[in-house]
């Protein structure tokens, strides 16, 4: 008998900016939607900026969407009058679920210059996403979610300093982290068992990234510090039409999620890129609906 619970799975989208990206946005959400998903969530510009993108489409997500959704929220350089009046204009438009980010802070912006400007306004500067849970938890009508990274977040010390603020953030009022992505089950595995040891029981959902093109995975990983094996970049270099690449990323997805399950884990959240094909390919797998190729195009 299959013991294993259905895996359930939700998307993360990000605003789009231009037309193009609007028609883009809108296609994928509702091929992603006939999935089901648990929640659809979307991203929050760093340091405020575009916050009005985000406020746009999720205005237009509460009314359209089928799904619960989630805004993400981040707090680093704004005020906690700045980050009150966001929290009010998402809760205005019927959202309750956030995931409370910290955000990246841009080189130029120096913690000096943080400092400065709260002695400027004489207001509290937010600086870690704790900071942020603590204003949201307020309120326990609110399910918040944070941000956990498996391989260490890049600024942190070591991966055992980093958990000990996930447990900080979680034990302020987050329901549930959410990861950065990775590309190996057992990197996964052994976060969670370190996270655990150190007395983490909320939830931890894998980050998933389909890799849409390696190059660029490669670049972004560098950035947050996420290992990409020789293998892996390998699996994909040797993949040399569209077709054999989509393949690949596919097989490749499919794999880390299913021996993530084969070990417990049933909640999966997919970084879509707002594009519909890989994620809908491999959410249908992970759900039992195989795709064939074509369908995927179609979608
Ligand atoms: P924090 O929890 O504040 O951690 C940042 C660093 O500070 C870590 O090294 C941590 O160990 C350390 N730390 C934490 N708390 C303290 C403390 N109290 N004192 C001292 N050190 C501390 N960015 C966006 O701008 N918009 C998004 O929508 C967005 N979505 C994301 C979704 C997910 C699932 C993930 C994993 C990341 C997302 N990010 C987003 C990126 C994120 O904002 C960055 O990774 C950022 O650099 C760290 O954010 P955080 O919330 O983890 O920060």
């Amino acid at each position: 008998m299959d013991i294993m619970k259905k895996p359930v799975i939700s998307f993360e989208f990000f605003p789009p900016r231009s037309p193009a990206q609007q028609r883009k946005f809108w296609y994928t959400l509702g091929c992603l939607q006939t999935l089901n998903p648990s929640y659809i969530s979307v991203t929050w510009g760093a340091l405020g900026s575009a916050a009005q993108a985000s406020l746009d489409v999720l205005a237009d997500l509460v009314k359209d969407c089928k799904v619960p959704i989630t805004a993400h929220l981040s707090c680093a350089g704004q005020t906690e009058r700045q980050m009150l009046a966001a929290i009010e204009e998402l809760e205005s438009l019927g959202i309750t679920r956030f995931l409370a980010l910290r955000g990246d802070i841009p080189d130029q912006v120096q913690p000096a210059d943080k400092e400065n400007s709260s002695i400027v306004t004489g207001e509290t500067v937010l600086t870690h996403a704790s900071d942020l849970v603590r204003l949201l938890a307020i309120n326990p009508r609110r399910e918040i979610s944070v941000a956990a990274y498996p391989e260490a977040h890049p600024e942190s010390l070591d991966l055992s300093s980093d958990i000990g603020w996930l447990k900080h953030k979680l034990d302020l009022g987050a329901s549930q982290a959410i990861t950065q992505f990775f590309f190996n089950a057992d990197t996964f595995l052994r976060f969670r068992d370190t996270a655990v040891a150190t007395g983490i029981s909320q939830k931890l959902v894998p980050g998933i990234l389909p890799i849409h093109n390696i190059d660029k995975v490669l670049d972004f990983s560098a950035k947050c510090g996420a290992t990409v094996s020789r293998q892996l970049v390998q699996r994909f270099q040797s993949a040399t039409t569209a077709e054999s690449k989509q393949r690949a990323a596919i097989e490749h997805c499919v794999e880390l999620c299913q021996e993530l399950h084969r070990e417990g884990v049933d909640d999966f959240h997919l970084y879509t890129l707002n594009q519909a094909p890989l994620a809908y390919a491999v959410a249908c797998e992970l759900l039992g609906k195989p795709v064939k190729v074509a369908d995927m195009q179609a979608a």
